[in-house]
């Protein structure tokens, strides 16, 4: 009997523990969509503007887009609904090779891995790269994925205030001896508040203290750069990053993620990285997809990129937080206060979430805005008052 009492497991533990979040209006549940259509979004039967998409280009309801892709690849041997394998097995073929190299050639760098996802790609860089001995230094605000990856990594980490390089460098000047390899990793645009890293800094730093760079550009490409590659872009400053980061399910409203780096680091990733090595490759039909947007229709998602700056410009104008991007963060605080106006703008038509701790830190609770490039301003001028 008293062995029984020992292995007594209690689902009333999770239960209390789902019920705090219901308390304090931190629950998620998935919502009920019935579907999108062009920029908006059709919830219970109710059409609103769609305001919570990372969608910033406007592609994934695209139908023309859709029909032409298909009726072009229908019938090539690669259109095919699942790699049904991992990538070092028999989940690649001619079609993979050709995005990599792509998007080697944009980014200026040797080499290019796709990744199932951006979550995968950032925990498996970070955990396969930083070995027992070697350090982290990434921004308090990185994305979830990164903070994964900083705990499956047997390095040491240390997370400087966000955005604040003087704290980054008294971190640096602290401990950056004490280890092997180091590495800084930051966003470039930051998904819940739409500021922006100064790259530049970052890689005077990164050269100073003898470290490599990382930089997640999810919410940047597509959004920022001549060539859409992002802030690294945009700053003239490709060749100084070592590591980039994108992901292909935002702008590109496609599936999956790529890292660009040297030959060196992509053949270790290749060989050390859990979660490219263990999971069944994304479907060819994603990665055609990919390849056909960014080979037949560049222009087009160039000048959506315009449309979307054009739009977030005059945004900052009439509203100016901290964003310097197409995210627009409308901070409440009070996760029941963000509630109630995000449910407020919902009944106006504006399909607008609620982000609450622990998606952002406590007490900083939030209506985050998302702009994509087919809205008007005109449409959306009277929710920032
Ligand atoms: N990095 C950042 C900054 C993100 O916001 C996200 C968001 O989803 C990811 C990585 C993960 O990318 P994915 O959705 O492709 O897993």
């Amino acid at each position: 009997m008293a062995e029984l009492l020992c292995y007594y497991f209690s689902m009333q533990n999770f239960e209390k523990k789902l019920d705090e979040l219901k308390l304090n209006s931190c629950f998620r549940s998935i919502k009920d969509i019935d579907y999108k259509e062009e920029k908006f979004i059709i919830v219970n039967g109710k059409k609103m503007l769609n305001l919570s998409s990372n969608d910033y280009l406007n592609i994934s309801t695209n139908k023309d887009l859709k029909l032409e892709f298909i009726d072009r690849y229908k019938n090539n041997p690669e259109f095919l609904f699942s790699s049904a394998s991992a990538r070092l097995l028999t989940g690649t073929s001619c079609v993979y090779n050709k995005l990599e190299q792509k998007f080697a050639n944009l980014f200026k760098k040797d080499s290019a891995l796709i990744f199932n996802t951006g979550y995968q790609c950032n925990q498996g860089i970070i955990s396969a790269l930083l070995q027992k001995n070697d350090c982290i230094f990434s921004d308090k605000l990185n994305h979830a994925s990164i903070v994964s990856g900083l705990k499956l990594s047997l390095a040491q980490h240390f997370r400087y205030k966000h955005n604040d390089y003087e704290n980054l460098e008294k971190l640096l000047k602290e401990k950056r001896n004490e280890f092997n390899n180091a590495i800084i990793i930051s966003e470039s645009v930051f998904s819940m508040d739409g500021d922006i890293a100064d790259i530049k800094k970052l890689v005077e730093l990164k050269k100073k203290y003898n470290c490599l760079l990382m930089i997640d550009e999810a919410h940047a490409f597509g959004v920022f750069g001549e060539n859409l590659c992002g802030v690294s872009e945009e700053e003239n400053l490709l060749s100084e990053v070592d590591i980039i980061t994108i992901t292909l399910g935002k702008a590109l409203a496609s599936s999956g993620a790529i890292c660009v780096a040297n030959k060196i680091i992509i053949d270790y990733l290749i060989n050390k990285a859990s979660s490219f090595i263990f999971s069944t490759a994304i479907a060819p039909v994603n990665v055609m997809w990919s390849n056909f947007l960014f080979d037949e229709k560049y222009k087009f998602l160039k000048s959506q990129k315009e449309k979307l700056n054009d739009l977030f410009n005059k945004v900052h104008l009439r509203y100016p937080t901290i964003s310097s991007s197409q995210i627009i963060p409308m901070i409440l605080n009070d996760a029941k206060l963000t509630s109630s106006k995000a449910q407020e703008l919902q009944n106006n038509g504006f399909y607008v979430l609620p982000i609450n701790p622990p998606t952002v830190p406590q007490g900083t609770s939030r209506l985050r805005i998302s702009l994509t490039a087919d809205i008007k301003y005109e449409e959306i001028c009277n929710i920032f008052g």
